[in-house]
């Protein structure tokens, strides 16, 4: 049985963690003179609830998970980073992930210092499981895969993952950013059964939260105590916790935005392929559109120009002249379409 203690960085196994005034008491209707705070109450003089118990059991209860299984970041980028700052010991342990894949796995492994794998895809955008384990040592403390995969749009096969979390014993981490964009179920339903598996999501797509900043990552109650332990005490503010418990009332909301972006991929996906200037549109099972143009940085460029922004990720391996599109409001993909058919070579 996987024990996360078993591949701790030992300074992180003995730290003590700073304690903070509302971490000693942390009652209500008492006099808080303990934290040297305003008193005078603006609704935001007080510090944050440093482990967010309301909100974590709201999303809890919406993920089906227990609140102990649960860490709440200042983005997922932070529990990116806190897994990193965990598990490796700078100069001596490794990540091995998959390219081409979300950039910022690889920016906080620099960060810290760790020793940074990557096994290119299938030309499916596919996990190459062999060239995964391949990279694979004694000093490899976590794998990072991406489902939906940011750039390539595409689902990871669930049984490559499950093949990985049962082959490799580190953590496997499973960012699901796009999962609710996704007609699969994601892997978040087996996180009981892989003691090993850490899932990523976030209030920035799906949910429409992109500025409060709030990333969740799930794992077994002992992983979350080792990022709860070492995170900075008031992570997520007040005022982001307020906003997320009175979005999380409304799931049925959130729902209609992801079918109507969803129905627009699809128009997307149709209006596209009407343009002899787009070659290829990768399957997409998430909120933005891979497509491969001829001249890829010239249209990127004449798009700037009439005031569109796109990503070029056309210098991205197995991305070769591809484009990154959100799908925007109907609007937009109307404008979208429109410049791209006036577009001369
Ligand atoms: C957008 C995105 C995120 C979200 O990061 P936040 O810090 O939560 O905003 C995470 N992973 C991937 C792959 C993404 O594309």
């Amino acid at each position: 049985m996987f024990d996360p203690y078993s591949i701790l960085r030992p300074n992180i196994l003995n730290l003590i963690p700073y304690s903070s005034a509302r971490d000693e008491y942390s009652g209500a209707n008492a006099i808080f003179i303990d934290a040297n705070e305003n008193p005078f109450d603006s609704g935001m003089n007080r510090y944050p609830d440093p482990y967010q118990i309301k909100l974590r059991q709201k999303v809890a209860r919406v993920k089906k998970v227990l609140p102990e299984q649960l860490f709440l970041g200042n983005g997922s980028d932070e529990a990116i980073d806190l897994l990193i700052r965990a598990f490796c010991e700078p100069r001596v342990d490794n990540i091995v992930a998959m390219k081409p894949s979300y950039g910022m796995y690889k920016v906080c492994a620099d960060i810290n210092n760790v020793e940074f794998r990557e096994a290119l895809l299938t030309d499916q955008y596919q996990l190459d499981n062999q060239a995964m384990l391949d990279l694979v040592d004694s000093s490899t403390k976590m794998i990072f895969l991406c489902s939906p995969n940011n750039p390539t749009s595409n689902s990871l096969n669930r049984d490559d993952i499950i093949y990985l979390l049962e082959q490799f014993k580190g953590i496997v981490v499973v960012d699901e950013a796009y999962i609710d964009f996704s007609i699969r179920r994601g892997i978040l339903e087996r996180l009981n059964d892989y003691p090993n598996l850490v899932v990523l999501q976030t209030f920035s797509k799906a949910w429409g939260l992109a500025g409060i900043r709030l990333g969740m990552a799930f794992a077994s109650k002992q992983i979350i105590e080792v990022l709860n332990k070492i995170k900075y005490p008031y992570n997520i503010n007040v005022l982001t916790q307020k906003t997320a418990l009175e979005i999380l009332e409304k799931e049925a909301e959130k729902e209609l935005q992801v079918d109507s972006i969803i129905r627009e991929r699809i128009t997307l996906i149709r209006e596209l392929n009407r343009l002899d200037l787009v070659k290829e549109i990768l399957p997409s099972d998430a909120n933005f559109l891979m497509i491969r143009v001829p001249e890829a940085r010239k249209i990127y460029q004449y798009l700037i120009d009439k005031n569109i922004i796109v990503r070029d990720r056309s210098k991205v391996p197995l991305c070769e002249g591809c484009l990154r599109i959100t799908v925007g409001t109907p609007e937009e993909n109307e404008t979208l379409i429109k410049a791209l058919a006036e577009y001369r070579y």
